[in-house]
């Protein structure tokens, strides 16, 4: 055998993540797959067509942001400390309704998945609108992606009648199907902007095509009263009522629950992302993680949109996670960086359902890998196994290969054109700018 790609002098985390990093190994791909990993010794014999020199490197696998709207990188820092209801209804939606079209979408998702690829994201759950020009930035980037079109009950870009809704994300669902980095779903907006008559269509489509359903749930207080006033129930129950739960749906936030939802979200098997960030920014309140993780939910994390968090960064995003829990429960043991560190990785491929072949650097699983670069001050000394969370920073992230393809080395895009990805978002934001 002759591997396609062999990482050399790589640093690796003890599976167990209770001994030192192992130093001098090796990482073996052939075609889109890790075929070898382990101490350099035992690769010895082998000779690749390629040789990546890990210089010490610490090789880790790619992260997985569980909930993006990439394209929405255009509003980034558009409509700061608002709330929810006043940033979304007077900035956002009006906004989209005027500037959301098919270049907007394709290239502020490229920049997106540039801005996540350079801070070690190898796999982004996006939903959005003109949601095939997304996922066609996506694969021409490199990036490996759950692309999902949104589904909502009032003239949306790309779907000025919304009756069309669903099936315009039926015909997305077929384009897409069977792309060997993209993967279609379909994306729900929420419970207050989307009919129980839309939620149940969007969800039967998502079944009859055997992916993933995913939807905003319960992210604001305001949410609560407002489903509770109109369908007599929580958001999650509701949801529940009309038969939308299971492992195929992902709720997004989850921040307002109470024991039943809880309860009911763990017994139905539905993954659940959370976004720090962005529940931060907005000041929706503190998802129940530790309550979640009690009862054996698949839990994920996400960045959200650029316009409400600004960043795509996960590896900052798990850092304030990790905080908020720890400020908020004052308890300093509440959600330990392993836990999520986990995720970000295979936690969230289980949530995507994609576990058996990414989360994990192990024979068999995807080549979706970044190299970190120890040999900076603030990463020095590393006394421990796992990823560095509290010290670490996306650009610590070298190296970033995906599905067996070198997207960037040594912090150089190599998959795309990033200088023209910059400029045509430039040239799209002076539009935004002039009608301010
Ligand atoms: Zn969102």
């Amino acid at each position: 055998m002759t591997p396609d790609i062999l990482l050399t002098d790589i640093c690796l985390p003890d599976p167990f993540g209770d001994a030192p990093l192992k130093s001098n190994c090796c990482l073996a791909i052939q075609g889109d797959s890790i075929c070898q990993i382990g101490p350099a010794h035992e690769f010895d014999a082998l000779e690749a067509k390629r040789v990546i020199k890990g210089r010490g490197q610490l090789a880790l696998p790619g992260l997985i942001n569980g909930h993006c709207h990439a394209a929405m990188t255009l509003f980034r820092g558009l409509a700061d400390d608002l709330s929810l209801a006043d940033w979304l209804n007077n900035y956002i939606f009006p906004a989209e309704a005027r500037y959301v079209q098919p270049d907007m979408v394709y290239w502020c998702s490229k920049l997106a998945a540039a801005e996540m690829i350079f801070s070690g994201t190898t796999t982004v759950a996006d939903g959005y609108f003109h949601e095939h020009h997304a996922a066609k930035a996506f694969a021409e980037t490199g990036l490996r992606a759950v692309a999902a079109q949104g589904v909502i009950d009032f003239p949306a870009p790309g779907v000025p009648d919304p009756e069309k809704k669903i099936n315009h994300a039926a015909e997305f669902l077929t384009q897409w199907r069977s792309h060997p980095l993209i993967r279609p779903a379909v994306f729900a907006h929420s419970p207050y902007t989307c009919s129980p008559g839309t939620l149940v269509a969007a969800k039967e489509l998502a079944r009859s095509e055997k992916t993933l359903f995913f939807i905003h749930t319960a992210e604001t207080e305001q949410e609560i009263s407002m489903i509770h006033d109109k369908q007599g129930d929580s958001p999650v129950r509701h949801l529940h009522n009309l038969g939308l739960l299971d492992a195929g749906t992902v709720c997004i936030h989850a921040v307002w629950l109470d024991e039943q939802d809880l309860d009911i979200l763990a017994e139905t098997g539905a993954g659940i992302v959370v976004c720090p960030q962005s529940s931060l920014k907005l000041a929706s309140g503190k998802a129940p993680l530790q309550a979640m993780l009690a009862r054996g939910i698949r839990v994920g994390i996400g960045t959200d949109g650029a316009a409400s968090n600004n960043r795509l960064d996960l590896i900052r995003e798990m850092d304030s996670c990790a905080k908020l829990n720890k400020l908020r429960n004052l308890d300093p043991v509440a959600v330990p960086a392993n836990t999520l560190v986990n995720m970000a990785t295979q936690g969230g491929a289980a949530v995507l359902g994609l576990h058996r072949k990414i989360g994990r650097l192990e024979e068999g699983k995807h080549a979706d890998i970044m190299l970190v670069n120890l040999d900076t001050p603030h990463l020095q000394p590393v006394h421990g196994s796992d990823l560095p969370l509290y010290a670490i920073q996306g650009s610590d992230v070298q190296t970033v290969l995906i599905n067996g393809i070198l997207v960037m080395q040594d912090r150089k895009i190599l998959s795309f054109d990033l200088e023209e990805t910059v400029e045509q978002v430039r040239r799209l934001a002076e539009q935004v700018k002039k009608s301010l």
